[in-house]
């Protein structure tokens, strides 16, 4: 037992506090405004964010999964079409796929990444009946990149188009070049965990295809050209104005923060090496986000109650591949060759706590205590 604080898995609250200044004058700036829809912090921060990962457009939305399914449909893609994801996902993934009618066929992922295996993708397209494929979604899952020179390989080779989830992998790259600048489109999420993250819901679609820009800037509001006269079935998805201004102030210090996370993994690495349990692995030419740093533990469960009882908590991303969901169990269709790297992955994945502003003496702190857990339980 511990009288210390627990150690949450993330602190949005400490990344406020990191950036509070800058974010109360934002925030200041749009009360006093008067403008707090679609304004110019939107229009700044579209272009600041798409500037930094190297896409020419950004279309700023109310969320991630907002993203994902306004790049579906500025791709054209619903019903009678299938798209290619993973199973072990947010459910927002699969879900967008599945709310623009299009049934989502998940493949399995390779062990060492978590990321979507490239040899399965191919498998699974060439086994394929039915509705007629027409994307596949990659997942930079914890902020590592997925495989992406074979899956737009593949797809190309397919026809099929790319859409990057890059919900976790914010400042990520493969081989120098940045994810989200890969495939066609790009869907960002700023939930207050992300490593670039509002106070609130926000989401972005980057491209850098001027049509598919201006046709998810119409969709996003009403189908409008202009206002007031739909020329398309169109919704309602915008960022605010004041989160825009969050994430303007927080911009600056994404590529440090990210670093931060790296610096942390070393740690982690570095003390766990020994502990039995799998450390995350790395491509050698990715650059990591670290959105999470994920072990693999044989007695998960076990490690984690004993982690909760010494005062650090851990997350699990996640506990049930969409697969085996019951929202979802019915609605998808399983790739070729089965997801059976995923389900062994979702009883063993523990996340430990990861976040730029945990300091040095906490992170050596918590490897001490998962340390003492593997010692305890083996
Ligand atoms: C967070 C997340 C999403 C969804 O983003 P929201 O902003 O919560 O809608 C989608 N995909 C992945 C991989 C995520 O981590």
């Amino acid at each position: 037992m511990t009288d210390r604080p627990p150690l949450l898995p993330a602190d949005p609250r400490a990344n406020y506090l990191a950036h509070r200044e800058a974010i109360d004058e934002g925030i200041r700036r749009v009360l006093h405004s008067g403008w707090y829809i679609l304004g110019s912090e939107v229009k700044a921060f579209e272009e600041e964010f798409a500037r930094f990962v190297g896409a020419k457009f950004g279309i700023g939305v109310g969320s991630g999964t907002d993203a994902l399914y306004l790049a579906l449909r500025i791709l054209g893609i619903g019903s009678g079409d299938a798209v290619i994801t993973v199973s072990n996902t947010a459910v927002a993934t699969v879900s967008a796929i599945d709310l623009t009618g299009a049934a989502p066929v998940l493949v399995d992922v390779d062990t060492d990444t978590f990321t979507m295996d490239p040899a399965r993708l191919e498998e699974t397209i060439a086994h394929h009946r039915g509705p007629r494929l027409r994307a596949v979604i990659p997942v930079h899952l914890y902020g590592h990149p997925a495989p992406l020179e074979a899956i737009v390989r593949i797809a190309r080779q397919h026809g099929l188009s790319v859409i990057e989830d890059c919900a976790q992998s914010h400042g990520a790259s493969l081989d120098g070049r940045m994810t989200g600048t890969w495939g066609d489109v790009a869907a960002f999420s700023f939930y207050p965990t992300k490593n670039l993250s509002a106070i609130g819901d926000g989401g972005a679609v980057l491209t850098s295809d001027a049509r598919l820009a201006e046709q998810a800037r119409v969709l996003r509001q009403y189908g409008w050209r202009e206002r007031y006269i739909s020329d398309e079935t169109g919704f309602n998805t915008r960022l605010d104005e004041v989160q825009a201004a969050i994430l303007r102030a927080k911009l600056p210090t994404l590529e440090a923060q990210n670093e931060r996370r790296r610096a942390i993994a070393r740690i982690y690495d570095e003390l766990l090496g020994d502990t039995g349990f799998t450390i995350p692995r790395r491509r050698a030419d990715a650059r990591h986000a670290y959105h999470q740093y994920t072990l693999r533990v044989p007695d998960r469960d076990g490690l984690r109650e004993y982690l909760r009882t010494n005062g650090v908590g851990t997350a699990i991303l996640y506990p049930v591949p969409i697969h085996q969901q019951r929202g979802y169990r019915d609605r998808v269709i399983v790739g070729a060759g089965g997801l059976l790297n995923t389900e062994a992955l979702a009883r063993e994945i523990l996340s430990l706590p990861m976040y730029p502003e945990l300091t040095d003496e906490q992170v050596h702190s918590i490897a001490e205590r998962v340390a003492q857990g593997s010692r305890i339980r083996s």
